[in-house]
């Protein structure tokens, strides 16, 4: 399957709600899920039956179009998650947030995941001190996150960080705003993650 290049906002339009995609502009009156919150197309407004099926469905594709991944890395997270103890949708989650284009996101690095995975793969994050350019690398406790030494000054971070001023950096990530750095103290719990996914309807999809 090829990577989506459509419009973001048809993604949280056809999903039923913001998906943040697209940094500043979700929390502005620019929002068009706020402007037209119904499926895009013809069809957008007619109300479709929620067959079990359907919102398992549903809750698939909006989740990973929250983290920006297409099916098979989806579906290889959520065996690993599977192979690993605990409930299995709490770890689907935690592998989810533990990728480090989501960290640097987190962070406030960043004004979207999307813009984080450009500044990984541009060579601008450094784990502990060692530049990683790989999206999907996933951190662990104790790790060090940190802008590159020649990336400080771009425009872009610099002004994600003003953005992002209102954003609260979640209990298992500390940021250090001055040195442009972040530690991971844990791995999330299910209550530190604020997103609202009914992760057990993944999970049911998954394992029909
Ligand atoms: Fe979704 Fe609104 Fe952000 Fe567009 S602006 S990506 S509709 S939350």
């Amino acid at each position: 399957m090829a990577r989506y290049t459509g419009a973001d906002c048809r993604l949280c339009r056809r999903e039923g709600g913001k998906l943040f995609l697209k940094g500043d502009r979700c929390y502005s009156e620019k929002c068009a899920f706020e402007r037209r919150p119904y499926a895009p197309g013809d069809a957008g407004k007619k109300r479709t039956k929620d067959s079990e099926y359907r919102m398992q469905l549903r809750e698939k594709q909006k989740t990973k179009r929250i983290y920006g991944l297409l099916e098979k890395q989806f579906h290889s997270y959520y065996e690993l998650a599977n192979r690993q103890s605990g409930i299995t949708g709490e770890n689907l989650l935690r592998i989810l947030e533990s990728r480090l284009d989501n960290v640097v996101y987190r962070l406030g690095f960043s004004k979207s995941r999307d813009e984080a995975r450009q500044q990984v793969r541009h060579g601008h994050i450094t784990v502990n001190g060692r530049r990683v350019t790989i999206p999907s690398f996933r951190v662990r406790p104790g790790d060090l996150v940190a802008v590159a030494p020649k990336a400080k000054e771009l425009l872009v971070i610099k002004s994600s960080l003003v953005s992002n001023e209102r954003t609260e950096v979640p209990g298992w990530l500390e940021v250090d705003i001055e040195k442009l750095q972040g530690s991971v103290l844990q791995l999330p719990n299910r209550d530190q993650i604020d997103l609202d996914i009914r992760e057990q309807l993944i999970v049911e999809l998954y394992s029909k």
